[in-house]
């Protein structure tokens, strides 16, 4: 059974009785005969969205992460990728054991970032010693961290100097967008006058960001299972080639799916309807927050035992002491509040609370009172 309240990831959302009659009444075909009409409907729509040629619909972020690098980069080639990067750290080692690529992990920035100075220094030079190094992967957002736009350019330039593919992992590639078109105007565009805008970016601001976000990259996958709230699926966006070879590799992959519209319905609903709301998301992620950043000072007993970190996009990261993290985790359990938990070193725990569209402003005030109560009655 799923926590009450939900803040584990943002995998967790279900489809809303909109978008399901949008699947309900889905055309359909075999798309392994290329014949389903909602399918070839969504990849065409967001390959427009986002200024590709074309679009491949996959059954999950990580088969659309592997099928950009096995269709980029030949066996014996390598890609360079952030130490915690999804495609490196959380696939399962897929692009080794798979596609016989070998990943060259760098460390990542505590802006999510990778100095771009030492991805040069990393290229390998033309020398049978060594694997062709072929592609450079980022992820945006990462950690719920945005990378800014002249880095993603930056990369993208250097990519084009090195003959490198660049591939952008946007799993929360729209998460990104909603928080670079948040960015006032007078930041965005140096030098123009007008007064910063904070209103909520619509979605045709939204699209514009994200096609920004795309503009340095070969390849980009994006989840439609996270904060978009589809129950399924994926997308991969490249040049036409790519995804016309990345159509075998589904298929090697197991990924061909039939009368998958019923599914791509759900994602066209979402691309149509669920992007201006990320931003309510991103709302709520600070005010949980500003909530936990409160009873770490307040008197108590979590007082000095958070530290919180500032909400990043959809993702608030709190470490707790290894003195009342196992009793906090109870307390939530018992009260039907679920966050993640990674255990630290020194045995706190990193906790990750993820907002998204099941869980609502209520929610998090709610969430709220059941830490405050904690914080007295364990004080
Ligand atoms: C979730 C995620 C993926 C893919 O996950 P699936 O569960 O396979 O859909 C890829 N990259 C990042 C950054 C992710 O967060």
């Amino acid at each position: 059974m799923s926590p009450r309240i939900d803040f584990r990831s943002d995998t967790v959302t279900r489809p809303t009785p909109a978008m399901r009659d949008a699947m309900l009444s889905a055309q359909v075909g075999d798309d392994v005969f290329g014949d389903d009409p909602t399918v070839l409907e969504l990849q065409s729509e967001a390959a427009d969205m986002l200024g590709f040629e074309a679009a491949l619909f996959v059954p999950s972020g990580t088969q659309a992460n592997l099928i950009a690098m096995m269709t980029q980069c030949a066996r014996g080639e390598e890609a360079i990728l952030g130490q915690q990067s999804h495609a490196y750290r959380w696939e399962s080692g897929g692009m080794a054991v798979l596609g016989s690529i070998q990943p060259q992990p760098l460390e990542n920035g505590h802006d999510g970032t990778i100095d771009l100075a030492q991805v040069a220094a990393t290229i390998k030079p033309d020398d049978p010693h060594f694997a062709h190094t072929r592609l450079f992967g980022l992820e945006n957002t990462i950690g719920g961290k945005v990378l800014p736009l002249n880095y993603l350019q930056a990369a993208g330039a250097l990519c084009q100097r090195y003959g490198l593919i660049a591939h952008l992992d946007g799993a929360r590639l729209m998460n990104a967008a909603a928080q670079t078109a948040q960015t006032p105007r007078t930041e965005r565009l140096s030098g123009e006058p007008g007064a910063p805008s904070t209103t909520a970016p619509d979605a045709a601001a939204i699209r514009a960001a994200a096609k920004a976000i795309c503009a340095p990259f070969d390849s980009v996958s994006l989840c439609l299972s996270k904060g978009l709230g589809a129950p399924v699926g994926s997308l991969l966006l490249a040049r036409r080639e790519v995804i016309a070879r990345g159509v075998r590799i589904r298929k090697m992959l197991g990924g061909g799916m039939r009368q998958v519209g019923i599914l791509a319905a759900a994602g066209r609903y979402a691309l149509a309807h669920h992007l201006e709301r990320l931003t309510l998301d991103h709302r709520n992620a600070e005010r949980l927050a500003e909530g936990f950043k409160a009873l770490s000072i307040r008197p108590g007993a979590l007082a000095h035992r958070l530290t919180v970190e500032p909400a990043q996009t959809n993702m608030v990261f709190v470490t707790v002491d290894a003195v009342v993290a196992p009793a906090l985790a109870a307390h939530l359990q018992s009260h039907g509040v679920g966050c993640s938990g990674f255990p630290l070193v020194d045995g706190s725990i990193r906790q990750r609370w993820v907002t998204h569209l099941d869980v609502d402003a209520t929610d998090v005030d709610e969430t709220l009172e059941i830490l405050a109560k904690f914080s007295t009655i364990a004080a």
